[in-house]
């Protein structure tokens, strides 16, 4: 599906032609069932329900959901959704936009640099995007490595782990514009971004349907692991490691946590974390401490900017007595990590919302903080 189109001079540029378009051929089914198309393995039925492989296909889904007048609903690969057991009463847009991807090269004037972009259609599985950048020896993403879903996805929340955003890596987004019906192109700066957030799921939320990425990288740089999980693992290797050793590193520290989609393994029938970790004022912080007896020092915090502090959330699950392993009827959490809520046996939505409020619930009782839910919710 993917061609690869790269010149091999460092920074010739190359551009490869992503369509002559085709006509269209939507295929509109109905009363399709979401669970197969979620990690998390639950929902009820789409009303509608299509596949896009072009441009031209998703306007002219777009035009079917306006004839009839249906919401409609973007899905990628699934990975961040909590789908209603009700399903959706109007049109999903599967976006597997396939595609060339364009390679192309040139110099940054201030700082100096020489960079690689990348112009990938939205319908990429992420993974295989990281692995290919990574075995080409460049720097910049492969800490992503193994977060399941589609490229398309990766700027709605600003994926991140393991000391990297998406955001710093990103040129461009090209999308569809549902108020217009046009095609933009969105530079970086444009995007809102921030922890887990973009324009794309807060200010324009539902109004754009990404087609392409352009990602840009520095050839020439070295990469940096801040994470401490990845400088024990390269702790006694005496030379640096290349990016494609890290991004195999990432794989297998998530395969121990269970945050890599292995197929058959009930710990990664989840939607990833479920919940953000909350920015807070250091204030709060301090009652955290007084009210456990624990010094505040001992308490993990990092700075998120604007003289707030980030706290893990699944250090504040623990405490609230949500453990590994914690099960409650058909949903539970994960035996490997304790921000992933899980689908144990054949869960349905209403499992999980109990599950997810009962935490909620809990943690805000205890400390005064609404865990805020990360995964996209469609329906009630
Ligand atoms: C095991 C596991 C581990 C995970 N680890 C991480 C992690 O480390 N870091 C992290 O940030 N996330 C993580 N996630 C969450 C998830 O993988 C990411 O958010 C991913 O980018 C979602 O991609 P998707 O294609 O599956 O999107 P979906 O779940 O299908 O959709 C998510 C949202 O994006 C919208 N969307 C999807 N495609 C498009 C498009 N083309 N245009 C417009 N809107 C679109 C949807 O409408 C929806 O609102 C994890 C999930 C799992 C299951």
């Amino acid at each position: 599906m993917y061609g690869l189109t790269r010149s091999r001079a460092t920074i010739q540029i190359e551009r490869a032609v992503l369509y002559p378009l085709p006509v269209p051929t939507i295929h509109i089914q109905e009363q399709v069932p979401l669970a197969p198309y979620t990690t998390l393995r639950i929902g009820g039925p789409a009303r509608f329900f299509c596949e896009v492989t072009t441009e031209a296909e998703l306007v002219e889904a777009v035009h079917f959901a306006r004839e009839h007048t249906l919401p409609l609903f973007v899905l990628g690969g699934g990975s961040n959704l909590l789908v209603s057991d009700h399903g959706y009463p109007g049109l999903v847009i599967r976006a597997t936009i396939a595609g060339n991807i364009d390679i192309d090269g040139y110099r940054d004037k201030l700082p100096q640099k020489t960079c690689i972009t990348y112009r990938v259609p939205a319908g990429m599985d992420w993974d295989a995007f990281v692995h290919m950048v990574a075995e080409a020896g460049i720097t910049g993403i492969e800490c992503l490595a193994g977060i399941p879903g589609f490229v398309g996805a990766s700027p709605i929340q600003n994926i991140g782990a393991y000391g990297q955003e998406v955001a710093t890596s990103i040129s461009v987004v090209r999308a569809l514009d549902l108020e217009s019906l046009e095609f933009v192109t969105l530079p970086s700066e444009q995007c809102g971004f921030a922890y887990r957030r973009s324009i794309f799921n807060t200010t324009h939320r539902n109004r754009y349907i990404i087609t392409a990425v352009t990602f840009r990288l520095d050839l020439h740089a070295t990469p940096t692991l801040t994470y401490a999980d990845l400088q024990k693992h390269f702790a006694k290797q005496t030379t640096a490691p290349k990016p494609i050793d890290i991004y195999h590193a990432v794989r297998e520290i998530r395969h121990g946590k269970g945050m890599l989609i292995v197929e058959g393994e009930a710990d990664c029938r989840s939607a990833g974390s479920f919940f953000k970790n909350p920015i807070v004022a250091p204030s709060l912080l301090t009652e955290i401490s007084n009210t456990l007896g624990t010094p505040a020092e001992k308490i993990p915090h990092w700075p998120a900017g604007e003289g707030l502090i980030k706290l893990p959330a699944a250090w504040l699950l623990e405490r609230a007595g949500f453990h590994k392993g914690f099960l409650i009827g058909r949903a539970g959490i994960s035996s490997r990590h304790t921000l992933a809520l899980i689908n144990a046996d054949h869960a349905t939505f209403a499992d999980i919302a109990a599950l997810r409020d009962g935490i909620q619930h809990e943690v805000q009782t205890r400390f005064g903080i609404l865990l805020e839910q990360e995964p996209v919710q469609l329906g009630v």
